[in-house]
């Protein structure tokens, strides 16, 4: 492929990655835009392994790579449950970064690049620092966010003492290392500030996701995405790759958006958020799985038949899907129950967290698959006006979005952060197997209110209870 052909194949990728993203944006488009990404990413890869800077002698290597990378990805995409995608992710950021240290690595190593001028040679070298840099700490946060969001490390937020004075030791660490390492008189004597400058990167990427408590973990989630991208601009940067550059610095800036969204959404400050400390006001009573929390008074069961009977009563319906019903995969069942009561003339509709499930969007994808028309999924900032108005509030799985202690109690871990104000309508009914807190271990008083009933049981056995019963 010659080198003109090259950048036209570059170019139609990235018009493609752009239109990817723009469709991403609205369920309605978000498998076009799936496609899009797909055809980009084929025509970019065979654009790269075809072109001008591989040599024939590279492309069985680059070709095994592939057949193994793509096996592995085929396999993991086969394997993964709904529930563990946002864990999934969380791994592949970390080897974007990971990508990012071995290309920074191999480009300071590699001494057949003749650079014309000193300043080309420096230029090239703050690259590398700065692209090890971001790669390191992506790597290890990602790995760390991917314990935390499998549960093979507790949610509680880890607070070293004096944790911001060792964040800002580390950056006059690494900012006095870049300096050595530009000023080395050859690559043996930079390898050692370039390691120093990668451990500290590491530990800080530790740091740093291992202070967040459970309830913001959203917010890392899509910082490390971001990361991720800037991380693969970082590389693109190294190799000269004008397509990993652009793709690199999209990846990174949506996902600095979607942070900020995340952040505004949990009422949050993204600074403080990643200078590490939020979610750990008050002792965190148990992560997710672990013993219950401490009980706060009487809570009022109800069963699956009364539960039909308030719904084919109500006029007004708001279902609130939480991370249970990703767990129990009711989704189908949810909607087979909005279609009977829609037909006996009930007002059904969606309430959205931003935060619900494990990662952002959760809910929008589940209730896709199971068909429901996106005209009655409402968004927190629509719908939470609404609730005084609506004869029963539905919580299906979910705990922490409908905590009312972020509003109530100053102490809450959770505190200031938005939630669905499913209390406030005539009847809440909460579906969930047990007493047992969210993710963020907090109890939530939203179970012992007078006009709370909770039906306990796993949400697809009950829900299937429900709708047999609204049958006859
Ligand atoms: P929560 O984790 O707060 O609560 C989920 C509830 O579902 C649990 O209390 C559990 O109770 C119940 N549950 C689990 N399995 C089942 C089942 N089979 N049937 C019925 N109920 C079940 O989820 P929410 O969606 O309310 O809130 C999301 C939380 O996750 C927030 O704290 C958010 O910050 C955090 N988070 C969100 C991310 C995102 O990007 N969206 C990423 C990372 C974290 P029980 O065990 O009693 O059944």
């Amino acid at each position: 492929m010659t080198s003109s052909l090259a950048t036209v194949s570059y170019i139609g990728a990235t018009i493609l990655f752009i239109l990817s993203l723009g469709g991403l944006s609205n369920p309605e488009t978000a498998r076009r835009g799936n496609l899009f990404g797909m055809v980009g990413m084929a025509i970019a890869v065979l654009a790269t392994v075809l072109g001008p800077r591989v040599t024939a002698a590279g492309i069985p290597y680059i070709v095994g790579a592939l057949v193994v990378g793509g096996a592995i990805g085929l396999f993991a995409a086969k394997k993964v449950q709904m529930t563990q995608m946002p864990e999934l992710v969380a791994l592949m950021h970390s080897l974007v970064g990971l990508a990012a240290c071995l290309v920074g690595f191999a480009s300071y190593v590699d001494t057949s690049t003749v650079f014309p001028s000193e300043a080309e040679k420096a230029i090239h070298e703050v690259e590398i620092y700065i692209g090890i840099l971001i790669g390191a700490v992506t790597f290890s946060g990602s790995l760390i966010a991917f314990g935390k969001l499998s549960g093979r490390i507790g949610g509680k937020p880890l607070l070293l003492p004096a944790r911001h004075w060792l964040n800002l030791a580390g950056l006059l660490v690494v900012l006095w290392f870049g300096r050595a390492f530009l000023h080395a008189p050859d690559i043996q004597a930079g390898m050692t500030p370039l390691l120093v400058m990668t451990v500290i990167a590491l530990l800080f990427g530790i740091h740093m996701v291992m202070a967040i408590g459970g309830a913001d973990m959203p917010v890392v989630v899509s910082m490390l995405n971001s990361y991720s991208g800037w991380a693969a601009a970082a590389t693109g940067f190294m190799l000269s790759n004008d397509l990993l550059i652009v793709v690199g610095a999209l990846v990174g800036s949506s996902g600095a958006i979607l942070s900020y969204i995340m952040c505004r959404a949990m009422n949050r400050n993204f600074i403080s958020v990643i200078a590490g400390g939020f979610g750990g006001g008050a002792p965190a009573p148990k992560a997710e799985g672990g013993a219950a929390a401490q009980p706060q008074g009487e809570v009022s069961p109800v069963s699956s038949a009364e539960t039909a009977e308030m719904l084919r009563e109500a006029k007004s319906v708001i279902i609130v899907p939480g991370y249970g019903m990703a767990v129990a995969q009711a989704q189908h069942t949810v909607y087979e129950i909005t279609r009977q009561l829609r037909e006996k003339g009930v007002n059904v509709r969606f309430a959205i967290h931003p935060v619900a499930g494990r990662m952002p969007g959760h809910m929008n994808v589940l209730l896709a698959e199971a068909k429901v028309p996106y005209d009655i999924v409402m968004e927190m900032d629509e719908i939470n006006e609404d609730f005084p108005d609506a004869d029963v509030s539905m919580v299906i799985g979910a705990n922490d979005i409908v905590n009312p202690a972020a509003q109530d109690d100053p102490t809450s871990p959770i505190a200031g952060m938005p939630v669905l104000e499913v209390w406030k309508a005539r009847t809440s009914i909460v579906m969930k197997r047990s007493m047992a807190s969210g993710y963020a271990g907090v109890d939530n008083p939203l179970f012992y209110k007078d006009n709370n009933r909770m039906l306990f049981g796993d949400a697809k056995k009950m829900l299937d209870e429900v709708l047999v019963a609204l049958k006859t």
